[in-house]
């Protein structure tokens, strides 16, 4: 039962125009929902307190009541400081990843500095995880496939050292973000609070971020309380939200710790990371969408002519086996589709089975993109050229059989139609009379 679920529920208690007994009703049920699904104690009083008041003074009703809920949630989650990256006057803005091992520190890293590439930033990530044997690989990994510099010392032993000759390139060679991917511990403790200590004082960062693990739930609060209190943070980024069935501590960390939330982790790879903007949340988690915050991911990775074009294709009937690979890449960038589809009105409640879709790995698609592998350039732009002859030879290279090329084939013919179709009804309107 996620979250939005169960403020839905609440909603549903109280009628268009209804009594106190009605709103006590709907506040209760607020109140289960919200400690269910592990949101702070004293956030949670906090925000009934105030969703009541306010619904009272602006009449008791249904829509008074999610117009309370919306500005109280926003108030909640509205923690004074930077929102998403902030980029410092002097470059390269130094940031230190910090949080428990495990929580998502490298990842994270590697997100972060995707999401600058995207955005055409010069980046730099670091390496000053010293005490796990796998953690620099791990980092150099993550750095080739995001495509971005990293610096590393596999004969140095203290990461202060590390962390100032990195910051040092950064400076000499113009990067505009230097990320400090540092070590971890199981729980807290002074040696690892001391180390970081030495690297802040070292380097001087802009921001310290940490990155708290949602599926940890008030434990996540706690340590960056600690966090805190011994080495400062600046904000918060939450990881493994995408597991996190309950969703609460999203909604009181900030609160609790007096800390914005930046950024949320929603799933293993690299796209996987979205900004965090309290009404844009607040909007999902009513189950209203985030169309702004679609349009804002969508907007970073595709290419606007190029969409232009392929539409126009698509119109005409002319979408090919070339438009689909540069479409699968596109999709792969976005991330996963669980976190695209809560951002549009209405769907996350609908697409059960695309959420879990995986546009890299998944069979469907490996099958698919070896059979467009065996087809010559001229079968690719034009498929109504492959006659049964030509069927065979594709088969044959891809190493798939006669049906599975048919099959393919005529879901790719299908699929096309059905484009067609839906654009010439104007695209999401289209799509959602299709669903429903
Ligand atoms: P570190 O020890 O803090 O550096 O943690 P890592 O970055 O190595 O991450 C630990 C594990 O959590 C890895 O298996 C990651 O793939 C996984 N992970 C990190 N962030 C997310 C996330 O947002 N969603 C999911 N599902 N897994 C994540
Ligand atoms: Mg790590």
């Amino acid at each position: 039962d996620s979250i939005t679920g169960s403020l839905r529920n609440s909603i549903n208690k109280i009628r268009h125009k209804d009594d106190a007994a009605a709103l006590k009703k709907a506040t209760t049920e607020l109140k289960k929902s919200l400690l269910k699904a592990d949101v702070h104690h004293k956030t949670s009083k906090e925000l009934i307190t105030e969703v009541e008041l306010e619904t009272k003074k602006n009449g008791i009703g249904q829509d008074s009541f999610i117009n309370a809920l919306k500005k109280e949630l926003n108030e909640i989650l509205s923690t004074k400081g930077n929102q998403g990256f902030v980029f410092s006057n002097t470059p390269p803005t130094t940031i230190l990843m910090t949080g428990l091992q495990g929580s998502g520190k490298t990842t994270t890293t590697g997100k972060l500095a995707n999401y600058l590439k995207t955005r055409k930033k010069k980046v730099l990530v670091a390496a000053c995880d010293l005490q796990r044997l796998a953690a620099v690989e791990q980092l150099k990994q993550i750095a080739q496939q995001v495509e971005v510099d990293i610096y590393f010392d596999d004969n140095e032993k203290d990461p202060v050292v590390i962390a100032k000759a990195a910051q040092e390139k950064a400076k000499k060679e113009l990067y505009d973000v230097l990320l400090v991917d540092t070590a971890g511990r199981l729980a807290i403790d002074e040696e690892l609070m001391n180390q970081l200590f030495e690297v802040k004082n070292a380097i001087n960062p802009d921001e310290i971020f940490y990155v708290a693990d949602s599926l940890t739930g008030h434990d996540a609060t706690k340590t960056a309380i600690t966090f805190k209190e011994k080495i400062g943070i600046d904000g918060v980024v939450l990881s493994k939200y995408d597991g996190d069935t309950k969703g609460g501590v999203a909604l009181s960390i900030a609160h609790q710790v007096g800390v914005p939330l930046r950024f949320i982790g929603v799933g293993e790879k690299m796209p996987d990371l979205e900004v965090f903007i309290p009404d844009r949340i607040v909007s999902r988690l009513l189950g209203l969408g985030d169309m702004e915050g679609l349009a804002e991911k969508t907007s970073a990775v595709i290419d606007e002519k190029k969409a232009k074009e392929v539409s126009k294709k698509i119109k005409k009937g002319e979408f090919n086996f070339n438009d689909f690979l540069e479409q699968l890449a596109m999709m792969s960038k976005l991330g996963s589709m669980k976190s695209i589809i809560g951002m549009i009105p209405g769907l996350s409640q609908m697409a059960g089975p695309i959420k879990d879709m995986d546009f890299e790995n998944s069979d469907e698609i490996k099958r698919i993109k070896a059979m467009i592998g065996s087809m010559t350039p001229k079968e690719r732009e034009q498929p109504s050229l492959i006659n049964p002859s030509r069927k065979r030879r594709i088969a044959k290279g891809s190493g798939l059989s006669d049906v599975q090329v048919n099959k393919i084939l005529k879901q790719f013919k299908s699929a096309s139609k059905m484009a067609k179709k839906l654009s010439s009804k104007g695209g999401m309107k289209g799509l959602s009379n299709m669903l429903g």
